[in-house]
């Protein structure tokens, strides 16, 4: 059995009585790491840059191994750019080698680059007309009861690669699990974290893209966008990042991953 741990925190009162969205964590865990994680994630809801919050809920549910599906990890790369033009430039061109249209990517670019503030969740849109699908408003899909197969390993393995730190391990899990999903295209994210301005473009079909400087430094807000084709099952893809229980394989031979 493991146990989904999830978190999310707001300044003003929880999210749906209109609380401004401060800070979120998922993470899907054994029964004996439960505490300490829950603990974490109650820390860095307190102490987040976006601001002081004032509810703070974390649940903790039950996940029978049975219900778990494994998605393999993107394969991780990075693209330079110097300033947040040539970051969003990048991040256009990694869109629509994807097999986002120009117009959707240009359009879904604009929707994340002019939110008054950031999500909760993300945004669903067309990848061809740029439209947003998602009827969800600022709540968007939140892609929860999701980890590595071997966090130990994950975190070991990215810091050889040099990259550090909680944004990047839970982007590319979170990544890995959103591109599994039936009729995914690619998404587009950059953090809601201030000090945190590198985004990233991931696809089923070029993987994981990293990309400095996608947004000024000192901005709050963030967001994603998920880019799904015209045929895609909506409701069916919605409910694999909502409520889909998945555990993301490192690939055994580069990540040294001890359980798969
Ligand atoms: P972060 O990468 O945690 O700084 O989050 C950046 C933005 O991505 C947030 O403001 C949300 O809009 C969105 N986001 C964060 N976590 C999730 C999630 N679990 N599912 C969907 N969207 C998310």
């Amino acid at each position: 059995m493991l146990f989904s741990v999830r978190m999310r925190a707001a300044a003003g009162g929880p999210h749906e009585r209109g609380g401004r969205h401060i800070s979120g964590a998922e993470r899907l865990v054994p029964e004996d790491e439960v505490g300490t994680v829950a603990q974490a994630m109650f820390r860095r809801a307190q102490t987040h840059s976006r601001g002081t919050a004032d509810f703070i809920r974390v649940t903790v549910e039950a996940v029978p191994e049975t219900e778990i599906c494994h998605v393999p990890l993107l394969a991780l790369q990075e693209r330079p750019a110097t300033d947040v033009t040539a970051g969003r430039q990048a991040a256009l061109a990694a869109l629509t080698a994807a097999g986002v249209t120009p117009v959707a990517a240009q359009a879904g670019l604009a929707a994340l680059a002019s939110l008054p503030d950031s999500m909760r969740g993300a945004m669903v849109c067309c990848a061809v007309s740029g439209r947003r699908l998602d009827a969800l408003a600022e709540r968007g899909v939140r892609v929860t009861r999701h980890d590595s197969c071997d966090s130990a390993a994950f975190a070991a393995a990215l810091a050889r690669q040099g990259l550090q730190g909680e944004h990047v391990r839970e982007a590319l899990v979170l990544a890995s699990k959103v591109a599994a999903a039936p009729g995914m295209v690619a998404e587009l994210c950059w953090s809601d974290d201030p000090e945190y301005t590198t985004g990233y473009v991931a696809s089923p079909r070029d993987g994981y893209i990293r990309l400095p400087h996608c947004k000024p430094l000192g901005s709050p807000v963030g967001g994603r966008v998920f880019f799904v084709s015209p045929a895609a099952d909506l409701a069916a893809a919605i409910r694999f990042w909502q409520e889909q229980p998945v555990l993301v394989d490192l690939p055994a031979t580069d990540w040294g991953c001890s359980r798969c």
